[in-house]
C-alpha cells in the first residue's frame, strides 16, 4: 500500500482530527517536492519528536518571481510519494493552487526585518510568498511541530518570527544542512547542473569554509567576504548575489564578530542559483 495522500484542506483535517482523537502528536514537513536526502532527513527529526509525519509537497506560486523557475522546477509526486513513504511519513498532503490560492485570496503575511536583505533584497516578494504559504500550511494542518531546514537559514528565521507574531501554536525546528560527499548543499535546484557545473559547485562550501575558519581566526570579517566573492567568480560563479556575515538570531550584519553568528552566500552558476550558509 502507498503513502496515503489527501489534496484538500478538508482531506487534510480530518487525518489530523483522527490522529488527535487518539491523542497523537503530528508534525507537519512542508517541501516543494523533487526529494533529497535532505527532505529526508526532516522527516527523520519529525518522527523523533511526534507520533506521526505529515509531508506536504507544494510547488508554491507565490515564492517565484516573474523570471525564476517556477514552470520548470521538478515535479515528481509519484517519486516524492514513495521516498516519503520509505523514509517513514504517513500522509502526503498534494494540494492543488486552489486550495491554498481559492478564487479571490487577497490576504498575504509580510514579515519585515529579517525578511530583509540576503535573498529578500534579490528576489523581492518571496519571503512574502514563503510567510503566505506556510502560514496556511500551518493552519490549515495545525501541527504539533513543523520542520524546516536550515539550508534556506534566512526563510527559517523569517517562519520563525512569523510564527511567534502571529502566536502559532506550534513549535518551529530546525534541521541542520544535508549535503553531498563533496559539500555540495543538497537541494532540488542541484538537477539543473551540468556534469561541469556539478564539478564546479563544490566550490561554493569550501570557499565558504575557509572564510569562516579565517572569520573564527580573528581576521577581518570584510577581508575575509571579499576573498570569497573572488575566489567563487575565479571558480566560475556569477553573478555572486551575496556573501555575507550575519548575527544568528537577527540576521543584522556583523562587522565584528561577538557572537553566534552566520556566513551566508547566493551565487549562480550558469542559470542555476545556489545558497548556502554555515554557522560561524
Ligand atoms: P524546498 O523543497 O526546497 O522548499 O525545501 C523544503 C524544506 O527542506 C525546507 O525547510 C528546506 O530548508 C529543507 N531542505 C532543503 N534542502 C535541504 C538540505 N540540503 N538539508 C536540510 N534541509 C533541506
Amino acid at each position: 500500500m502507498s503513502l496515503p495522500m489527501v489534496t484538500t484542506v478538508a482531506g487534510l483535517r480530518q487525518q489530523v482530527a483522527a490522529w488527535r482523537a487518539e491523542g497523537l502528536r503530528v508534525a507537519l514537513v512542508p517541501t516543494m517536492g523533487a526529494l533529497h536526502r535532505g527532505h529526508l532527513s526532516l522527516i527523520e527529526e519529525g518522527l523523533a519528536r511526534a507520533d506521526r509525519v505529515v509531508i506536504s509537497v507544494f510547488v508554491n506560486p507565490s515564492q517565484f518571481g516573474p523570471r525564476e523557475d517556477f514552470a520548470a522546477y521538478p515535479r515528481l509526486l509519484e517519486a516524492d510519494r514513495a521516498k516519503a513513504e520509505a523514509a517513514g511519513a504517513h500522509l502526503l498532503y498534494a494540494p492543488s493552487v486552489e486550495q491554498i490560492y481559492p478564487p479571490g485570496f487577497a490576504t498575504w503575511v509580510t514579515v519585515d526585518g529579517v525578511s530583509e536583505g540576503l535573498c529578500g533584497a534579490l528576489r523581492p516578494g518571496h519571503f512574502r510568498g514563503v510567510a503566505t504559504v506556510v502560514a496556511k500550511l500551518l493552519t490549515q494542518t495545525a501541527p504539533d511541530v513543523a520542520i524546516f531546514g536550515e539550508k534556506d537559514y534566512q526563510q527559517l528565521m523569517v517562519i520563525r518570527r512569523m510564527t511567534a507574531d502571529l502566536d502559532l501554536p506550534v513549535e518551529i525546528v530546525g534541521a541542520p544542512v544535508v549535503r553531498e560527499a563533496d559539500g555540495l548543499a543538497m537541494s532540488s535546484r542541484n538537477a539543473y547542473l551540468s556534469p561541469e557545473q556539478r564539478a564546479q559547485s563544490a566550490t561554493l562550501h569550501a570557499v565558504m569554509t575557509r572564510a569562516s575558519q579565517a572569520i573564527r581566526a580573528g581576521g577581518p570579517v570584510a577581508g575575509a567576504l571579499a576573498e570569497a566573492i573572488a575566489a567563487l567568480q575565479t571558480a566560475g560563479f556569477g553573478p555572486v548575489d551575496y556573501v555575507e556575515l550575519r548575527a544568528a538570531e537577527t540576521l543584522v550584519p556583523v562587522t565584528v564578530l561577538d557572537g553566534p553568528a552566520r556566513l551566508l552566500a547566493a551565487a549562480y552558476l550558469g542559470t542555476t542559483r545556489l545558497i548556502d550558509n554555515i554557522a560561524v
